[in-house]
């Protein structure tokens, strides 16, 4: 019976300053008979910094499978088990999807304890629209995957929101400088709720800049927030008459050629053409 069973409770602690847990996070933390963490080690700082002394368990991408059906069975037996990962919200980018869709299979509870997460404070500070958008987690680590990404995106008009990490985000803003254009706005959120914190808004071409003209500022986490594309119409429009327009080319042309002739004829950026042509392509192949 369900009434017999625990829960798995989802507890969400700081991206960076410790006085963002909440008292409700404490409290759980301290009530449950277990907590699963991604690293044991980072987690148990955490725990003993709050004076909570219950027992710890790694639970993480390498052992999620295995690990979600011991986690079911103590949960049956009516033990509370609470989730949490290195930072933030358990699930978002982080390890736990498995065991919850089985938890829901089973009908056994699963309950959020929310708090912090990096995505929502970014957008919140971002001064980009806010009330539609649409989290892509990481974009691909290799250069001709994450263009792809990108290009796949070029007409989302949803505000947009990316994880990136410190050795990629100068690269990263580049190819969306080539993908969605320099004058594209979007704000650069860095090391939140943490000392060196930055949140910058401006064109992606200007952000490059400032970013290359001191190695501090591409340090520590990101947060990438990118506006939308401008207008449906627009989109229509371009997508339509360049997509027909390359198609028809590509059909007696090579790529270069198709390209460089749809760039005369509609005053189009070359880069996402080119992506487009290569699309194409490959989806004739
Ligand atoms: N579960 C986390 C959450 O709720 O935001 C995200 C985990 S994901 C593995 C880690 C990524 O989140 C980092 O690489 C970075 O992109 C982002 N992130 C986490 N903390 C951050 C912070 N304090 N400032 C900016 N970005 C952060």
């Amino acid at each position: 019976m369900s009434e017999s069973f625990g829960t798995l409770y989802l507890v969400a602690t700081p991206i960076g300053n410790l006085e963002d847990l909440s008292d409700r996070a404490k409290s759980t933390l301290k009530s449950v008979d277990l907590v699963l963490a991604e690293d044991t080690r980072h987690s148990k700082r955490l725990l003993d910094h709050i004076g909570v002394k219950t027992p710890i368990q790694s639970y993480h991408d390498h052992n999620e499978q295995q690990k979600a059906d011991q986690v079911c069975t103590l949960l049956q037996d009516g033990k509370n088990i609470a989730l949490i990962s290195d930072a933030g919200t358990p699930l978002i980018s982080d390890p736990g999807y498995q065991l919850v869709k089985l938890l829901h299979d089973k009908g056994i509870p699963v309950s959020p304890i929310p708090g912090p997460v990096a995505l929502i404070a970014a957008l919140s500070a971002s001064g980009l629209p806010t009330d539609r958008f649409t989290f892509e987690g990481f974009l691909p680590a290799t250069g001709s995957q994450r263009r792809k990404k990108l290009t796949d995106l070029l007409w989302e008009q949803r505000t947009l929101v990316f994880y990136e990490s410190p050795h990629r985000i100068k690269e990263c803003l580049h190819d969306m400088k080539e993908i969605f254009g320099g004058d594209r706005l979007a704000t650069v959120c860095r090391e939140l709720t943490k000392r060196f914190e930055t949140v910058k808004q401006n064109s992606l071409e200007k952000l490059i800049l400032s970013l290359e003209a001191d190695s501090n500022q591409s340090k520590g986490e990101f947060v990438l927030v990118v506006h939308g594309a401008e207008s449906k119409q627009d989109r229509e429009t371009v997508e339509i008459d360049v997509g027909s327009m390359l198609e028809t080319l590509l059909e007696q042309l090579p790529v270069k050629q198709a390209v460089d002739i749809t760039v005369k004829l509609t005053g189009r950026k070359r880069k996402p053409l080119y992506q487009l042509a290569l699309s194409i392509k490959s989806a004739e192949q």
